[in-house]
């Protein structure tokens, strides 16, 4: 992972102090379990990872040494790293952020030239206060602001969503933008405004719009959707892709959902921007609308952060069906499990909740069946609703049932997969063995041509190297011991000998190696591990000396081969001094190695 400093250079500018400070002032432990549960396992904790996906815990925390290790991704650092990579921050976003709920005051510079993405926020967060402001004032805006209380949004809701409204005219945004100071290549950036056809100068890209921020888990403005009074088309508006804007990685209400969808342990996903509006204000609030596109891979790990279950609502139209089940792939090896909402006909959930209220979208929530449980049904009540004299049916039968094995095929519960099994052979009257013969030709099948799945990376066995640097990432006293003993070349992994690089070269502890950029991600995962694994010895400093001896001679070893080469190549003409010379190295050489293998 790069580390990426923005435009606020901590390097060199907030001292290693102050970091250390910062990074001191919260617990590890306690962070983390903020995001995911830990359980207290030896000197450790663990818990599942949530940087892949896991069904058993591989993710150990130390509180001795503040560091975080997945056994199962290599993912590893300091409260700062979980941070970065737990909500996709930057290293001086993470700073702050433990600064400012620790209540330690970080004074902040910018540096010319490095603006990173943060100006794209500060333009949209400017657009997102203009809009507001029109529609709340704006004589113009009356259309928008009635056109909102008839859909039963209340002054509250507009407020809480910031919806806003965008003038019907060509340079409105753009003109409160230039007065506020920004540029307009800058506002062209953001997607504010867009170039003219003619190639010089820009206008404004949403006109007469309902306007709808989208925010970042961070509350962050990064886009939006602006949606016409009328049925003109295109009926919903996005903000074009931008560094900060994309719609297969956002969702919208996210910012407002959070908390809720943490305490609930799930979260309803809807289809429009409207729906998460009108649920929220009824006050279902954990809620969140993909932005007008499928339910991608990334949308799902930016709910796992949050929960374990997601609600899929969708139209019984059958295009909602379909798109209910192309949506099950993704959540195949996925820990979060789907549930699919089918709405009555006619209905969406904003329709449906103003109607009915939130008891009765519950009872729905209530009533959702899980996503392969839907998908199997659907197919067993299709092959069934056709008539069975009808000539088709045998052959619907079997490819209804070859399409349930596809999916049941996929599931890893030797029950569940069971269950499935069963219900499939009552549904079509097929027996249970002659589906699971199926299943096994099908997998055979399979075996033939895929490669089989890469096999984790089995432990290494702990070696002298690798223990001697576990003890010195562990326990910074120990590090005098080794004094200089030991070289870095006495290493043989060209990874130890980078760690070992750090540990006996330099004065920093492992956080600020952790911290710092010249070392690689690859190098501080390696580090991390060292620092929490269990490894447990009755005299640290009796091990590390062992170590060092262990490493002391096999140094020795390879001296004494090549002085003994030289030698050889001396002796057959090389001058006498040079024979001489290189004897009583390998004396010299033979007293060490005797010294070191006597104690
Ligand atoms: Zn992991």
């Amino acid at each position: 992972m790069h580390i990426d400093r923005g435009d606020f250079p901590l390097d060199g500018h907030i001292p290693e102090e102050i970091i250390t400070k910062i990074r001191g002032s919260q617990d590890i432990v306690e962070v983390i379990s903020r995001h995911i549960s830990l359980k207290k396992t030896g000197q450790n904790y663990t818990g599942r990872c949530p940087f892949h996906s896991e069904k058993t815990p591989s993710f150990v925390v130390s509180p001795g040494k503040q560091i975080f290790h997945c056994f199962g991704c290599a993912t590893g650092g300091n409260v700062i790293t979980f941070l970065m990579k737990y909500e996709s921050i930057t290293f001086p976003e993470a700073v702050k952020r433990l600064a400012h709920d620790a209540g330690i005051e970080i004074a902040e510079r910018h540096r010319k030239g490095e603006r990173g993405e943060k100006f794209l926020y500060e333009v949209n967060k400017a657009a997102a206060d203009y809009y507001y402001k029109v529609l709340s004032a704006a004589k113009e805006a009356e259309p928008a602001r009635n056109y909102l209380l008839a859909r039963g949004l209340s002054i509250e809701t507009m407020k809480r969503f910031k919806i806003g409204y965008s003038m019907n005219s060509w340079n409105g945004a753009y003109d409160y933008l230039r007065k506020e100071g920004f540029k307009e290549e800058d506002m062209v950036k953001a997607g504010i405004t867009a170039t003219n056809t003619s190639g010089s100068g820009c206008h404004d890209r949403f006109r007469g719009r309902v306007m709808l921020p989208i925010c970042d888990i961070q509350n962050r403005v990064a886009g939006f959707g602006g949606r016409v009074l009328d049925d003109s088309t295109p009926k919903y508006l996005n903000s074009p892709e931008t560094p900060v804007f994309s719609k297969g990685h956002l969702l919208y209400g996210l910012d407002a959902a959070k908390d809720s969808i943490r305490e609930t342990g799930y979260a309803i996903l809807v289809e429009g921007y409207m729906d998460v509006i009108a649920l929220h204000q009824a006050g279902v609030t954990n809620v969140v609308g993909t932005l007008g596109t499928a339910f991608t891979i990334n949308h799902l790990r930016l709910l796992n952060r949050f929960c374990k279950e997601t609600v899929l609502t969708f139209d019984s139209d059958p295009a909602g069906i379909n798109a209910a089940l192309r949506t099950m792939d993704i959540f195949n090896d996925s820990e979060v499990k789907a549930k699919v909402l089918l709405l009555p006909e006619g209905d969406d959930p904003d329709t449906f909740v103003g109607k009915n209220g939130k008891a009765a979208f519950l009872a729905l929530v209530q009533s959702a069946k899980g996503i392969i449980d839907f998908a199997i049904d659907r197919i067993i009540d299709e092959v069934r609703g056709r008539a069975p004299d009808h000539g088709g049916s045998i052959n619907s039968k079997v490819k209804g049932a070859g399409d349930c094995l596809s999916i049941i095929k996929k599931i890893s519960n030797r029950i569940e997969k069971d269950q499935y099994i069963q219900r499939v052979s009552r549904g079509f009257g097929i027996e249970k063995e002659v589906l699971l013969s199926e299943l096994r030709r099908g997998n055979e099948r399979k075996k033939g041509v895929l490669p089989e799945k890469v096999k984790e990376t089995a432990v290494e066995r702990p070696k002298a190297e690798e223990i001697l640097l576990s003890l010195l990432i562990r326990d910074w006293a120990l590090r005098k011991m080794v004094g200089d003993l030991l070289r870095v070349e006495d290493f043989t992994n060209p990874q130890f000998q980078e760690i070992a690089g750090h540990l006996l070269r330099s004065e920093r502890d492992i956080h600020e190696i952790i911290n710092s950029e010249e070392c690689n991600q690859e190098i501080k995962d390696t580090m991390t591990k060292m620092a929490v694994n269990e490894m447990h010895f009755d005299s640290p400093e009796k091990t590390l000396s062992d170590c060092i001896r262990a490493l002391q001679r096999s140094r020795l070893e390879k001296e004494f081969k090549e002085v003994e080469k030289e030698i050889s190549a001396a002796e057959l003409g090389g001058p006498f001094e040079k024979v001489k010379e290189l004897l009583l190295k390998k004396q010299e050489l033979l007293r060490q190695k005797r010294v070191l293998y006597e104690n």
